[in-house]
Parts: C-alpha cells; sequence; structure tokens
C-alpha cells in the first residue's frame, strides 16, 4: 500500500470498541465517559473497513480496543474476516486484555487466529486488581492458558510503570517464557488525562532492561515488526521486546496506521490529525472510500510528538482506547 514518507503501509490496527471491562490506571480515567452507540461502526461497517483496507494491501490487521472482547458479536466479526485469509490477509492478529479469553480463545483459533497478545502488567493478584482497578488476574491467566491451548502465540504487553510494576519486570518475563510465550515492556505514552501524573509513571526502558540484564543475558534478534520495538533473546530461550515510543523513535520505518471504532484514521498515534472515514464509508461508495484511504496514505507524518521530559509532557488528548495498541 502506498505510503507517505515511509515504508509501504502494510499493517491496520482497527479498534472495535472504546468500552471495556477494565480502567487501567494509566490507559483511562477511573470515571471514563464512552461514546454513545450511535457513533460507533456496526460489526458490518467494521468489516467493510477492514475489507477496503485489505483491498488495498493491507496484509496484516490487528484488532483491539478498547477491550475488543466486550463487543457483542467480535467472535461473527472475527469469523467474516477470516474469509481474507490467504486472500491477501496474512495475518489476523487481537489485542486483548484476557478477561474473556477463556470462552473464546478455541473459535478464534477455528477462524484463523494465529497470535494474540494478552496485557498483564502484575502478577500479583492485588497489584493486578489495582492497576486494573478491579480486574481478576487468575481469569486473565485462564485465558492465556487456553490461547496457548488452542495453538495461538500468546504475546504479553506490560506496560512499565514505575510506582507499580518495576519490581516485577523479572518476575514477569519469567512467568511469560516458562509458558513459552514472548513479552513486551512498554513504554507508559502521554495519551489522554488520567488520575495520575504521567511523570509519576514513567520508567525509561534503560531501566527495566537493566533489571533483565541481572538475571539474564540478553543478545538483540532481528525481529523487525515494522513498530518501535527491538527484541532481545535470553540464555533461557525467552523472547523480550522493548516498546520505546519515547526514548527512541523508529517513526521512518513505521509501516501501521490505525482507525477507530468510529471510523477515524490516524496515520500516527503520536498526533492528532485524523481523517474521518465513517461518513465516507456510510455513503456506500466503495471506490469514494477506497480512494479517501489512499489519498490520505500519502500524509502519513514523518514522526510522532510525544514528549515525557522532567518538566514537560506533550501528548495527544485521545485515550488509548480509542485507537488501540
Ligand atoms: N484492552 C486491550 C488490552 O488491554 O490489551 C486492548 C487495548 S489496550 C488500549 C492496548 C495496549 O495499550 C495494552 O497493552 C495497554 O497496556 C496499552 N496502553 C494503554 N494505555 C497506554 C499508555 N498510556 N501508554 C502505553 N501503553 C498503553
Ligand atoms: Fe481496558 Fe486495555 Fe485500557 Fe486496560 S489498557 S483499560 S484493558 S483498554
Amino acid at each position: 500500500m502506498i505510503g507517505g514518507h515511509t515504508a509501504s503501509i502494510t499493517y491496520l490496527r482497527l479498534s472495535v470498541t472504546d468500552r471495556c471491562d477494565l480502567r487501567c490506571a494509566y490507559c483511562m480515567p477511573e470515571r471514563m465517559e464512552f461514546l454513545p452507540r450511535s457513533e460507533i461502526l456496526s460489526l458490518d461497517e467494521l468489516d467493510q473497513m477492514a475489507s477496503a483496507f485489505i483491498r488495498l494491501g493491507i496484509t496484516k490487521l490487528r484488532l483491539t480496543g478498547g477491550e475488543p472482547l466486550v463487543r457483542k458479536g467480535f467472535v461473527e466479526l472475527v469469523a467474516g474476516l477470516s474469509r481474507h485469509l490467504g486472500n491477501g490477509l496474512d495475518e489476523l492478529v487481537i489485542t486483548t486484555n484476557g478477561t474473556r479469553l477463556a470462552e473464546h480463545a478455541e473459535a478464534l483459533a477455528r477462524y484463523g487466529v494465529r497470535r494474540i497478545n494478552v496485557s498483564i502488567d502484575s502478577l500479583i493478584p492485588e497489584h493486578y486488581a489495582r492497576i486494573t482497578r478491579g480486574g481478576d488476574l487468575a481469569r486473565v491467566i485462564a485465558g492465556v492458558d487456553a490461547a496457548i491451548a488452542a495453538g495461538i502465540a500468546v504475546k504479553i504487553n506490560s506496560v512499565a510503570l514505575a510506582n507499580d510494576n518495576l519490581g516485577e519486570v523479572v518476575a514477569l518475563a519469567d512467568w511469560a517464557q516458562q509458558r513459552g510465550a514472548a513479552i513486551s515492556f512498554i513504554e507508559v505514552m502521554p495519551l489522554g488525562e488520567v488520575e495520575a501524573n504521567r511523570i509519576d509513571q514513567h520508567v525509561p526502558m534503560t531501566e527495566v532492561r537493566r533489571r533483565l540484564s541481572e538475571r539474564w543475558s540478553l543478545t538483540p534478534i532481528a525481529l523487525d515488526t515494522g513498530g518501535p520495538a527491538r527484541y532481545v533473546r535470553t540464555d533461557a530461550g525467552g523472547t523480550i521486546g522493548f516498546i520505546t515510543p519515547l526514548s527512541d523513535n523508529f517513526c521512518g520505518s513505521c509501516n501501521r496506521v490505525r482507525v477507530t471504532c468510529t471510523g477515524q484514521l490516524y496515520l500516527c498515534l503520536g498526533q492528532d490529525a485524523r481523517i474521518d472515514l465513517r461518513d465516507i464509508l456510510r455513503s456506500g461508495d466503495e471506490v469514494a472510500l477506497e480512494t479517501a484511504i489512499t489519498q490520505a496514505m500519502r500524509k502519513k507524518p514523518l514522526a510522532h510528538d510525544f514528549l515525557i521530559a522532567p518538566t514537560r509532557i506533550q501528548g495527544v488528548e485521545r485515550h488509548m482506547s480509542m485507537t488501540g495498541g
């Protein structure tokens, strides 16, 4: 697919809902206001949107949210989209908080989902419940195990938080490794207002890496996903990623764009600029939709505008749950 400055854009992250059954403290405020349902694309519209991108050359589709598995009919959406696998689409993947994965893992595997990212920021049930404001760790672990049992490769996502889980990074990596799952540590990004101060939450990945390297020797591996993650292999055979959008940026090789559940196309997670595709989609004119997408792609920006410095934060207004991870 045509891009702007960058390598061609082949990866779409589509958010299927802004709603969530958790309220992670770094992601959204406790009293998060969700969008009215009329603004949200229907399942048919989500399918049409994804299908237009696939016709234009997207080969990897990630369904995310909010929490994708709380969207009614989500498994049916996956079932429908699976028709593109092998017909333009190489990969259909999901990012989930895992609370409902145990019920759905088998069906997702049946419809061609081979990889799932599950977010777990702590393995101590009380800490997990505090960070997620009420999440039940045991259910999420059951979800991870169900996905692995169904033959789905799991990657754990952990946001590194200065005052919450920094002391747990080795335990998290060890736990993932023992299950044969990769793990990525993510720097907290200044997306939307939350109660906590982003400067207090932020930990540079160099600190996470330092702690892990006290336990394992870490060898960089070439696993370029076209995103801001860099991977290492531990001497125990585990795979660990570091996602460093703030302290490093790899915007030049970025291959992805995002569409929200209201049909807004964001060319960069770290910028507010967006293109509204919902009305064009709802007009039913497929050619107009494809033209709008193609024209938008040429405008992909050079780099994000994020910054968390000791005295200053520069982020964007929307929460991560709008555009998905
Ligand atoms: N609900 C699903 C989940 O939690 O995996 C999918 C959506 S969630 C917005 C996607 C990813 O974004 C999660 O791994 C989450 O930890 C991460 N995330 C949310 N807010 C973030 C922030 N402000 N900075 C960095 N990562 C964030
Ligand atoms: Fe929900 Fe995911 Fe945001 Fe947590 S990170 S509140 S699970 S959308």
